[in-house]
């Protein structure tokens, strides 16, 4: 790692919010590359001003540390089980974890650690692809099979995907029959939807940004562009309907080779809205 995600400049003890990059992208399938991200989405960071003029914030007075990136191997379960005891120990301190991907697969074993420390916890995926298969290249822990694994930890009925528009005839099928909640971008008015999924849970939210559910237009550098997707502003609609539940965080599928360094920017400063909204709620509810 180069350098911290800008203003993570509390120690780990005293923060808040507490960063971890996972470089990994061993099951990546279409573009390789998402491994230098949490590097690159760092790097970015520094694009930026402090005061986030939308929230009337600045960043510097939240208390965030940067732990730095998970030491990542081949072996994917020796991967989950750092990822897992680190986001549990960050959890069971009252801390907030951000962690930045690396692919996709990193959110299962995140969301298992959080839902330890919440047991009611629901979780919302941004994400141009259902993410439904129960396995990919004979893999389980694909980062094509994220949502049903996720779907396995918290109950079916814990989990709302956003953004979907990708996904295969048979995995389609099984995620209508099994009852999985998602809605299709541009078909729904969002707000609508997400008024409802608030209504529908009403405990804590662990919430994962796959980069690829915003459209190609505005973050083309992802491992598996998809047309016809989110605007970063509707995905900031969404960080602040759930800024008051949100315990935990992640920023998955940004891939540099294939970025001019502004989806890794957009990633940076989504990141940085995210932490100054939960920010704002947990100062004006404490
Ligand atoms: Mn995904
Ligand atoms: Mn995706």
């Amino acid at each position: 790692m180069s350098e911290f995600f800008a203003d993570a400049e509390s120690s780990y003890n005293e923060a808040r919010f507490v960063y971890y990059g996972y470089p990994f992208d061993g099951t990546a399938c279409f573009r390789k590359g998402a491994s230098e991200a949490p590097d690159a989405i760092r790097k970015n960071s520094y694009n930026f001003e402090t005061y986030l003029l939308e929230l009337g914030i600045d960043l510097s007075d939240v208390l965030a540390n940067d732990w730095g990136n998970l030491d990542i191997t081949d072996d994917q379960d020796k991967n989950e089980k750092l990822l897992e005891d680190l986001v549990l120990k960050i959890v069971n301190e009252g801390k907030f974890p951000i962690g930045l991907g690396g692919e996709h697969s990193l959110t299962p074993a995140a969301v298992k650690a959080a839902h330890t420390k919440y047991p009611n916890l629901a979780v919302v995926i941004l994400d141009a692809h259902l993410d439904f298969r129960n396995e990919y290249e004979g893999n389980t822990k694909s980062h094509a099979t994220v949502t049903r694994r996720i779907s396995d930890i918290v109950g079916i009925d814990n989990v709302r995907s956003i953004g979907i528009r990708s996904v295969s005839q048979s995995e389609i099928a099984e995620a209508r029959s099994v009852g999985l909640k998602f809605v299709e971008s541009g078909w729904t008015e969002l707000r609508e939807y997400l008024a409802d999924v608030i209504d529908d849970l009403d405990g804590p939210v662990y919430l994962s940004l796959d980069m690829d559910a915003i459209d190609p237009a505005f973050a083309p550098g992802v491992g598996t562009p998809e047309p016809f997707g989110m605007t970063p502003y509707e995905v900031i609609q969404t960080i602040n309907f759930f800024a008051d539940r949100i315990v935990g965080f992640d920023c998955v599928e940004v891939c540099p080779p294939h970025d001019n360094g502004n989806t890794s920017a957009l990633a940076a400063r989504l990141t940085r809205h995210l932490v100054g909204a939960v920010w704002q709620c947990q100062e004006r509810f404490k």
